[in-house]
């Protein structure tokens, strides 16, 4: 097969060629959006070469695979990253340079696949490339999204959401595979009967059929050895699609599935379609994984040997009982069988203590929706409530650790009971599982807990992301990290190196240049360079404080009006942050920015040393931009609170400093990089916990006696904005302030004053995000895949 892209001129002919072929045009004739799809196609025909390959090296050896079953992947785009990982980026940017086509136009031309929320599928995302790049079988399972999450807008200094049409220009990466589509059920009722022999028999006449459509996406590795597959779900109507009383609203029901990520679940509708959506791309994904398996061995008797499934949240749990379903009701298999197949396939990752994120349905809604699968998972539950009574003797923990309770499934205990391995995503928030928010089920199976810290593909974040800096570290240490991370270590010889320290800060101002553009291009706010870049970008919520930041802006504003001799060191303060449509705290939050922001941005007094940048619309192009730009890392929430955290890891690997409260990777990064070269403030969490146990916090008490704080909280509804922000101070004040935000005020204000300290010894400065950089290879995402492997999936990688 020929390489269309071994040479820049073997490129030109073939793009040129396909440009003429599809759209009857010259490439000067050609629209822009034509030459991104072109070059699109061309590469993922390359990638279908891989994949063949790949294919056949996978079935040759009968290797095991692993499927990582998400409701999540934030993507981001990947024409920068395939064209990287295939080794043709430097081919394909000459060859379009001669053809007078500007490749990073190209590049800004691709939506972002915004598959998701946040770190949870950024998470998957990073997976992925690492599971092809490091070689090994890994593969991703989602719903194909007709729409992303929200896109967001600013008016009137609010957040508006209007709909992410990612798709406008087609999924230029997908091959739709109807040979590969399978219907889900919904609904009607289950028969049951006893047949000849006396085994048990069951039918689920369903009410509502969905025919599910895979689309594959590939998965290149870096290096191109490897290709896996990323399979997206979407729903379209079935060839018998029942009985359909009105066809309208069958129509309109099945498309609805696949809509939008998290359509809003505040009304019994939408928690319903949630549940439907979550069933949907289990039931299709299992269904499919299954018909691939007994192509290849005939039998699903080695299925646990050959499959490892990773349940990424409790969003997928649904597998547990569909496979339960599918191995007895389809295949033949009595129930002890069954389970051991179940549990030894399964491996479940918790992301977040915050009670809320819990997941629990209400047993009606899965009962009517999915008759056969409640049946299953009531009798996991009657099983399971039996052991713990029998074999462990811990009646007491029924209470605690059933699946059934007080009319709702928790999700989170199914997870549990049907899976080999348990994992947090941070070496402190799995210690939080194991005594605190498991510590039942830690009693009575702790050989299931483990932890992997989560990572980031250095790939994306680093080589491709920040070429400035990427070149300058292969100039000093050599390439070796680009394969092998860890070896960021040998940075650690340089570090006090004049020349190399001047170099660094010569890139940041690089890429805070190139930042400080778009910020003028989207905002037109011209911002300081030579400023302190202090960022923080992530979803809002109030365990993230953003509303302690925007709380000491204020009130060192404040403080520079009324003394005309005091002034911060100059600081550009920049947030991201999307908020959930129904979460109005986090909407107020980022009305509150908005607010200050006109005040102190528009003060000739304060201008000069302040000013508060909000970019809408936080995604992963842009949390490219803000990482590689940043002096500061804002990583400050509530200690206890953060599950792991990944920002974090890219701000560190591009040599900012954390400025971050010891909670979730922070305590990581510290533990690496030492106390010197990270700023961490704060409540630690045994502290948090001790003040609320004892009840010794009265946020009235400190809004009282507390002079600064007073007047700042005081501002929210006292006549300095023509709005007020009651929500916000009743948050504070009527809940006891949950978040702590009053309590860390201080100890934040004096980590601001710190970083300027530190900022202002620019040798010294330039040393700390050298040691970060060094120090940040651990947390590759390369690394945490191999423990995956290591520990949980047991997978090999495919010599190709
Ligand atoms: C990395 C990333 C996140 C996660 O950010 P945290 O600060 O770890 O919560 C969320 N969204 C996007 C777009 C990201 O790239």
């Amino acid at each position: 097969m020929t390489n269309v892209f071994e040479n820049k001129e073997i490129f030109k002919e073939e793009y040129q060629r396909r440009i003429i072929e599809h759209y009857g045009r010259s490439i000067d004739q050609a629209h822009i959006t034509e030459k991104f799809m072109i070059l699109g196609e061309m590469i993922r025909d390359h990638a279908s070469i891989h994949w063949y390959e790949s294919k056949n090296a996978i079935q040759e050896g009968q290797e095991k695979q692993m499927y990582y079953f998400s409701m999540e992947f934030l993507m981001g785009r990947l024409l920068t990253n395939n064209l990287m990982n295939m080794g043709v980026y430097d081919v394909v940017n000459q060859g379009l340079s001669e053809l007078s086509i500007n490749i990073h136009e190209l590049e800004d031309i691709e939506t972002d696949a915004g598959l998701g929320n946040g770190g949870l599928g950024r998470l998957a995302a990073c997976f992925l490339d690492s599971l092809a790049s490091l070689q090994y079988p890994g593969h991703g399972n989602c719903i194909r999204y007709e729409y992303g999450l929200f896109k967001q807008k600013i008016e009137n200094k609010e957040q508006v959401e209007v709909p992410d049409c990612w798709m406008r220009l087609g999924n230029v990466w997908e091959i739709r595979k109807p040979k590969h589509a399978v219907d889900v059920k919904f609904g009607g009722h289950v028969n049951m009967w006893m047949d000849a022999s006396g085994k048990t028999k069951v039918e689920h006449i369903p009410s509502f059929v969905v025919r599910a459509m895979p689309y594959d996406m590939p998965i290149v590795g870096a290096g191109a050895k490897l290709t896996n597959t990323l399979r997206l779900w979407s729903s379209e109507v079935a060839d018998d699609a029942c009985n359909a009383i009105n066809l309208n609203d069958y129509v309109n029901e099945v498309h609805e599935i696949c809509r939008n990520v998290y359509p809003d679940d505040s009304t019994e509708h939408g928690k319903i379609l949630r549940l439907k959506q979550q069933y949907f791309f289990v039931a299709a994904g299992l269904n499919s994984i299954i018909a691939s398996h007994l192509k290849a061995y005939g039998t699903l008797d080695n299925f646990a040997e050959k499959v490892a499934i990773q349940l990424n949240d409790t969003h997928p749990v649904l597998c547990i009982p569909e496979l339960m379903r599918l191995l007895m009701d389809e295949y033949q298999y009595e129930w002890d069988d069954a389970w051991t197949i179940v549990k030894d396939t399964f491996a479940y990752t918790n992301h977040t203590v915050m009670n809320e994120a819990l997941e629990k349905w209400q047993m009606q809604y899965v009962q009517e929706l999915l008759p056969r699968i409640y049946m299953i998972i009531e009798e996991i539950d009657r099983r399971f409530r039996y052991r713990i009574t029998h074999q462990y003797g811990r009646e007491d923990l029924i209470e605690k650790c059933a699946i059934l309770q007080h009319g709702q499934v928790h999700m989170a205990n199914l997870a549990i009971i049907g899976s080999h391995s348990i994992n947090g995503v941070a070496a402190l928030h799995t210690e939080i599982l194991k005594d605190d928010v498991m510590k039942h089920f830690y009693a009575i199976c702790p050989q299931k807990f483990n932890n992997k810290t989560n990572g980031i593909t250095h790939r994306r974040w680093l080589l491709n992301a920040n070429p400035q800096l990427s070149s300058l570290l292969k100039k000093t240490i050599g390439g070796k990290f680009v394969k092998e991370p860890l070896n960021l270590i040998e940075l650690m010889k340089y570090v006090d190196n004049k020349k190399i320290q001047t170099n660094f800060l010569e890139i940041k101002l690089e890429r805070k240049k190139i930042l400080a553009a778009y910020i003028k291009k989207t905002m037109n706010i011209e911002v300081d360079v030579t400023s302190i870049f202090d960022i923080q970008s992530k979803r809002l919520h109030a365990y993230k404080r953003q509303l302690l930041s925007i709380l000491n802006i204020l009130d060192l504003y404040f403080h520079m009006k009324e003394d005309p001799n005091f002034r911060i060191y100059p600081r550009t303060i920049i947030f991201a942050a999307k908020a959930a449509p129904s979460y109005i705290f986090a909407k107020e939050v980022i009305k509150l920015i908005h607010y200050v922001a006109d005040m102190v941005n528009h003060d000739t007094e304060i201008a000069d040393y302040m000013k508060i940048i909000f970019l809408p619309n936080y995604g992963v192009s842009m949390a490219e931009l803000l990482t590689t730009a940043a002096d500061v890392s804002e990583q400050i929430s509530t200690a206890g609170k953060e599950g792991s955290g990944t920002s974090n890891m890219k701000f560190m690997m591009n040599g900012a400093i954390t400025c971050g409260t010891y909670d979730g990777a922070n305590v990581e990064i510290v533990e690496r990089v030492g106390f010197d070269n990270a700023v961490i403030f704060g409540l630690r969490r045994e502290e948090v916990m001790h003040l609320k146990n004892e009840n010794l916090y009265h946020a009235s008490d400190v809004y009282k006696n507390d002079v600064a704080i007073h007047r700042v909280i005081d501002g929210l509804i006292h006549g300095i904005f023509p709005v007020d922000f009651r929500i916000i101070f009743n948050e504070l004040l009527n809940k006891n302030d949950e978040y702590m935000v009053m309590a860390d005020f201080h100890a934040y204000q004096e980590a601001f004053f710190k970083i300027e300290e530190y900022y202002k010894d620019r040798m010294r400065w330039a040393r700390m995000c050298l040691v970060n950089i060094a120090q940040s290879g651990f947390f590759s995402s390369d690394r945490t895949i191999e423990q995956y492997v290591e520990d949980i999936w047991h997978i090999h990688k495919i010599q190709m």
